[in-house]
């Protein structure tokens, strides 16, 4: 059957924000050249539109739900039973859903059931651009019936390795979406049956990169249950996609080229993939809030949407920032509130020296020149969004590739990494060596500007890079063209 002009890409996200919010943007810059459905779990879409991450007059992406009625939020992401059931339900309701989605080139089927479109502009086909699945009539027990487009390449997010078998047998072709960094895949391709184990607590083993040609130490016990079967099938895709910039990552992906890990599989990098913020698309106060501050004065402080930081961990983070008087801005769940030193509490949200905000707008923050120094987690969203953002950073890694992260952004001289005695629970920085590093990152604070700390220095030539990745001879623009020349 003919093929075309414009494709339909079904994308399927992680339901974690750190995976949602780049495979988002990515859909969306796809969807100016294909029609595309961007599929995550039912549960999570209705954040979607409540934090403004997708604008349904704007971006033609159709919303698809997908009921896997396991996501519970990570109350405890460090629970690793928990991640190992979100990890393998999440997996199972994808590939559902793939074992009787519409295909275009469909060997299985003669004649299709399903209305075929091939030959025919995909524009002219009822499109629900933006609309929750959930508001499209359809079987909810069957998402793969919302799905009424014949489906021509599908987009897998790298923690979604379960389906890949489904992939294979309708001959669908299938690409991986890594939303970590290249560091991260790196690790993954040397993982082998033969890589022992550890448990969470022992995970710091993960944080160290072997040199060239040498082995993991280690992979947490989880994360090789999980990854080694996506490992093991990455050659069966016809490549994979990072959100990362060549730029920053070249040893990485230069010996990625040279030694292509599998015969067949190619590597895309379409980084930075985050949303433009501006101060009209939030109502926050915190945009007001920063412009009242001087130059690089603030701290802000954020540990992501998933990392859950102790009682005692926010307590000392909170006397630190009391003890640097610096103004600050702290993104902080209501639910950690309660942990907050008595002599901040007392203040909260005093609107002058400092704001405890539930959810801010990061990439605008992260963009104020009241902002000095980041406080982050290394979420890899936060790391290229303080990179791009000119933002020191003080990396404060919590588990999982958040290690990596803060390893990468040490290595590139734009953070100081805490605790300084490592990785191992309970992972307690005491006050003053947070206050420490607030010093050592933004310099003294003596209520005026002063020079550039290295860190700053080093993070502001970065950030020119990443403004560079996406704009006309950008190297990201070059990599995002050869991938649409690829689906075909
Ligand atoms: N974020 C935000 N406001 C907040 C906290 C986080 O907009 O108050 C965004 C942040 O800009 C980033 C994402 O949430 O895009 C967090 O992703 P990341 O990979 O850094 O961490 P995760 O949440 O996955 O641990």
């Amino acid at each position: 059957p003919s093929t075309p002009d414009r494709l339909h890409i079904l994308l399927l996200s992680f339901p974690a924000f750190g995976h949602i919010i780049p495979m988002l943007e990515f859909a969306k810059k796809l969807s100016q050249h294909h029609a595309v459905t961007f599929g995550v779990s039912a549960g999570k879409l209705p954040d979607l539109t409540r934090r403004e991450l997708l604008h349904p007059t704007e971006d033609p992406v159709r919303l698809l739900g997908i009921p896997d009625n396991v996501w519970d939020d990570f109350d405890n992401p460090e629970d690793s039973d928990a991640i190992l059931r979100i990890f393998l339900g999440v997996n199972a309701a994808v590939e559902n859903l793939l074992t009787a989605v519409p295909l275009r080139h469909d060997p299985g089927r003669t004649s299709s059931a399903v209305p075929h479109n091939s030959g025919r502009a995909s524009s002219d086909v009822p499109h629900d651009s933006g609309r929750p699945s959930s508001t499209v009539p359809h079987d909810p027990g069957r998402p793969s019936s919302a799905v009424r487009q014949p489906v021509d390449v599908i987009i897998l997010d790298l923690f979604l390795g379960g389906p890949v078998g489904v992939c294979r047998s309708r001959s669908v072709p299938f690409y991986f979406f890594n939303a970590a960094n290249a560091m991260f895949f790196q690790h993954l391709l040397l993982l082998n049956e033969g890589t022992p184990t550890v448990s969470i607590e022992e995970a710091d083993a993960f944080i160290e990169l072997p040199e060239p040609g040498g082995q993991l130490q280690a992979f947490t016990v989880n994360m090789k249950t999980l990854f080694l079967p996506v490992r093991n099938n990455l050659g069966l895709a016809k490549g994979i996609i990072i959100n990362t910039l060549r730029e920053l990552e070249p040893d990485l992906l230069r010996d990625l080229h040279a030694n292509p890990p599998m015969p067949v599989m190619r590597v895309w990098c379409v980084g930075p993939l985050f949303p433009e913020e501006t101060s009209t698309t939030t109502e926050n106060s915190v945009p007001e809030w920063l412009n009242r501050q001087s130059d690089g004065s603030v701290v802000y402080v954020s540990f992501g949407s998933v990392a859950t930081p102790t009682g005692e961990q926010i307590r000392n983070i909170g006397l630190a920032l009391l003890e640097s008087k610096r103004p600050f801005l702290w993104s902080l769940r209501a639910k950690f509130h309660s942990f907050l030193p008595d002599e901040l509490r007392h203040r909260t949200n005093d609107g002058g020296s400092f704001l405890v905000t539930e959810w801010a707008p990061q990439k605008l923050v992260l963009k104020s020149p009241a902002v000095g120094v980041f406080l982050s987690h290394c979420g890899w969203n936060s790391t290229l969004e303080a990179v791009a953002g000119g933002k020191a950073m003080i990396a404060w890694p919590m588990f999982a590739d958040q290690l990596l992260n803060a390893q990468w952004a040490v290595r590139l001289g734009v953070a100081v990494l805490i605790p300084k005695t490592g990785m191992k629970a309970p992972r307690v920085v005491p006050v003053d060596e947070i206050t420490a590093a607030i010093m050592e990152v933004g310099g003294v604070w003596s209520g005026s500007q002063r020079a550039g700390t290295v860190y700053q220095t080093s993070v502001l030539a970065c950030s020119e890079k990443v403004h560079a990745a996406w704009g006309p001879s950008g190297k990201t623009a070059a990599e995002f063209e050869d991938l649409l020349s690829s689906f075909r």
